[in-house]
């Protein structure tokens, strides 16, 4: 069977085998991929069955490369819309249900007309319905706090709660990277 390569992309890990970052997941296409081996800059650890030739080369597509060099993460994480709702863990921070990302709206709890501002520690992911029934109030006003304390979170943190929400199109080469340094829990 023969895959398409576009449907082929790499999984990058950094230096020390840990994936550059969970959310957005660090994937290359796979001319990236190729181009970055012949540069050297990456080395292979696990490869496709699709194999791409030229006249001169047949290659079997990699599907894990890592990095030669270590590239630091960063301690601060960036403040997005898709990282807002993996520090609260795609959960209404209200009535607490759980909702997919599109039924899932942010939340000012200290609203913008009140001079609320839009930052890590006065945002939070909110249903529509809370939202709603929230509207302008202040949280002392309408009985409703979050029940998390919004909070900036570290990269860490985030990584952290990117681990329960795991892409849902793996390649079966890539588990083991995403999975192997899961901290065990002591007994
Ligand atoms: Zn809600």
């Amino acid at each position: 069977m023969t895959v398409e390569p576009n449907t082929c992309p790499a999984l990058v890990l950094n230096a020390d085998f840990r994936p550059l970052s969970y959310f957005p997941l660090s994937l290359w296409p796979w001319q990236e991929a190729v181009k970055a081996v012949f540069l050297e800059r990456v080395s292979i650890v696990s490869v496709y069955e699709t194999e791409v030739h030229s006249p001169s080369l047949r290659m079997r597509l990699p599907s894990v490369i890592s990095l030669k060099e270590y590239v630091p993460t960063k301690r601060t994480a960036a403040f997005t819309r898709f990282n807002v709702f993996l520090r609260d863990r795609f959960t209404c921070q209200y009535c607490g249900d759980p909702s997919p990302s599109h039924e899932l709206t942010f939340d000012h709890v200290v609203p913008r007309s009140r001079g609320g501002r839009t930052v890590w520690e006065n945002v939070v992911a909110a249903c529509g319905p809370c939202n709603l029934r929230k509207g302008n109030r202040l949280p002392r006003d309408c009985g409703m706090a979050p029940r998390h304390e919004p909070y900036r979170p570290t990269t860490w943190q985030l990584q952290e709660h990117g681990r329960g929400f795991p892409p849902n199109f793996l390649h079966d080469s890539w588990r083991d990277f995403l999975y192997w340094d899961v901290e065990l829990e002591p007994y």
